[in-house]
């Protein structure tokens, strides 16, 4: 293989950017998508807990998927963080072989007039700097669905199967009270059934109201 003389444009296959190794975007992606299903799986178990329903409604799946859309927006800051395999592989990687006098591309030791490295053909000049596409928000888009896929699937099992318990536990001595508190993390909110009143989930944002109640003006 004859490297063409340098006076020719760099073509896509001499770009001096080495492959990120499969293996290392694999691991980051996964590793991302595991903090991302611990976030969503607190997220929609604080939902669950603070929505004060009972049960997995359409409505209750709405109001769940809009705050999951709401608390991504929280964290859209993190997305750059997609990009670290290619920052360090295709930007800085190259930057210091070719400060040592190496190929930015595969690492070959080059004498410093070569215009082509004899390994890989690639040429001795600087990467381009990275810079802030709209890259690493799409993939940070794909990396949150899968995380909400993951960690809202796992909280609403622990919820839902915790529902059916207590649905059980009431059925099974339907004429006594029963109170207790959701399966963790939503141990905050609880669960309760009465003769009287039936079926109860009393959360913080739809809490039953005290009969007689009315907002009267502020005491100081
Ligand atoms: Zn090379």
């Amino acid at each position: 293989m004859t490297p063409m003389p340098s006076s020719e444009e760099p073509s896509g296959e001499t770009d001096p950017t080495p492959p990120i190794p499969v293996g290392v975007s694999l691991a980051w992606d996964g590793t991302l998508v595991v903090a991302l299903a611990v976030y969503f799986f607190f997220v929609h178990s604080f939902t669950r807990g603070l929505l004060g329903d009972l049960g997995f409604t359409a409505g209750v799946a709405i109001k769940g998927i809009v705050v999951m859309i709401v608390l991504a927006g929280f964290i859209l800051w993190v997305a750059p963080i997609t990009d670290l395999p290619r920052i360090i592989w295709q930007h800085r990687l190259p930057e210091r072989r070719l400060a040592r006098g190496e190929c930015p591309r595969c690492g070959q030791r080059q004498s410093p007039d070569t215009a082509r490295c004899p390994e890989c053909g690639g040429r001795p000049v600087r990467p381009p700097r990275w810079e802030l596409s709209a890259r690493p928000f799409f993939r940070f888009a794909v990396l949150t669905a899968a995380g909400i896929a993951i960690g809202g699937g796992i909280a609403e099992g622990r919820i839902s199967s915790d529902e059916g318990a207590f649905l059980a536990e009431v059925a099974a001595n339907p004429d006594r009270s029963h109170d207790r508190h959701r399966v963790w993390p939503a141990d905050f909110a609880r669960l309760q059934s009465d003769p009287d009143r039936g079926l109860q989930a009393t959360g913080v944002i739809e809490s039953p109201q005290e009969a007689g109640w009315r907002p009267g003006p502020a005491r100081r």
